[in-house]
């Protein structure tokens, strides 16, 4: 049975619901540590995360990512218990196996092996792992980052090892993503019976045409790193219930993800330009999420795209898509930050899975980025 095979399904086995770890990243230290990592945990809150490093030398390059998976939903709409990983047509299925314990399995089996192979390599080898990915991401990846910065220590070059791959493993590199604004919108009117609107204040009837321009406006024509910004209604709540009844208010969860052509600065004030043009009397709790992040190309990308054409053939492209990932909080230290995994069809849902042979060809893709960038 294949090494990263087995390392995924102990991984998958552990119920690690964010912010829970349920040991994953003790099974990971305890490998590293014989290979001769320095581990540190760094627990933050309810968190727990770790760095390890091997070598004290630049460059550093360093393998991020995270144990925590998020529920598995209706468990009798699954063909097999979500953490029991079972294998089925080349597939191992389970919560974590895509997103992203099949990731953390082959970074460490690619590690493993370059280390054997070359036990004196150039600079330094990193993990930071964290357990917080999924959920509020506050005592994560973050904290970590801060708290190598206050020390000095600089990561060069980070690979993260979350599923990017799109129809076929290969075709698709991360070297960026969007940022993600939230709004969320309270419209006040005033209640009241259907038959006498003119002694009511309707809060839907007030906010529709806000929305409907909203919806219709092009915030950017995005640029060569990022697609146009979009913006989407993800909750609209309001009514009482009753068919008779006009609402006191309703409520509107909206979102931005937003190319580096705006700023989350101008998409608030564009929008409560337009809430203001209709007249609505409303408040607005803006929740920024991440701002846009972007890793020029450049040696981490050269490294991994020449690795990828060796092992599959493919020559993957450069993409920005996608939700918005820790690399967020890594990117801006200056380290170049690609994200490289498995396809990502199946994360987050029912029956999520990984085929076995992409684990074993991102083993291989990990171990020549080792030998481009150390030597
Ligand atoms: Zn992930």
């Amino acid at each position: 049975m294949s090494t990263v095979l087995e390392f995924t399904k102990e991984l998958v086995a552990r119920r690690s619901l964010t912010p829970e770890d349920d040991g994953c990243q003790a099974i990971m230290a305890a490998r590293l540590r014989k290979l001769g990592f320095d581990i540190e945990p760094m627990r933050f809150g309810s968190v727990d995360n770790f760095w390890a490093r091997r070598g004290s030398a630049a460059p550093l390059l360093v393998f991020a990512g995270h144990t925590d998976v998020v529920p598995s939903g209706p468990v009798e709409q699954w063909s097999a218990e979500p953490f029991t990983p079972t294998l089925r047509d080349g597939r191992l299925y389970g919560r974590g196996t895509a997103d992203m314990k099949g990731g953390l399995a082959a970074m460490t089996v690619a590690v493993e092996r370059y280390v054997s192979a070359h036990p004196g390599h150039q600079g330094s080898i990193g993990f930071l792992i964290t357990s917080d990915e999924e959920g509020p991401s506050v005592d994560g990846t973050v904290k970590v980052v801060e708290a190598l910065e206050r020390r000095g220590e600089k990561m060069d070059w980070c690979v993260l090892g979350e599923p990017s791959c799109l129809e076929r493993f290969g075709d698709t590199l991360r070297n960026g993503r969007r940022g993600s604004l939230t709004g969320i919108l309270t419209v006040h009117g005033i209640q009241g019976h259907v038959a006498y609107p003119e002694r009511a204040d309707n809060p839907i009837h007030r906010v529709a045409p806000a929305m409907a321009e909203l919806i219709a406006t092009r915030w950017d024509e995005g640029n060569e790193h990022f697609p146009p910004t979009s913006f989407q209604i993800s909750n609209f709540n309001s009514g009482t219930g009753a068919g008779n009844v006009i609402p006191g208010d309703a409520t509107v969860r909206f979102n931005f993800r937003y190319s580096s052509a705006v700023t989350k600065e101008e998409l608030k004030r564009r929008a409560h330009a337009v809430l203001d043009k209709m007249r609505v009397r409303y408040d607005i709790d803006w929740r920024p999420m991440g701002d846009p992040f972007l890793t020029a190309p450049g040696k981490l990308s050269a490294a991994l795209q020449d690795a990828v054409e060796k092992v599959t053939g493919i020559r993957p492209r450069l993409d920005t898509g996608g939700g918005t990932s820790d690399g967020r909080f890594i990117a801006p230290t200056g380290a170049q930050v690609i994200e490289f995994g498995p396809r990502n069809a199946s994360i987050h849902k029912i029956d999520e899975c990984v085929d076995v042979a992409e684990l074993e060809q991102l083993v291989d893709v990990y171990q020549d980025v080792l030998r481009r960038l150390l030597g």
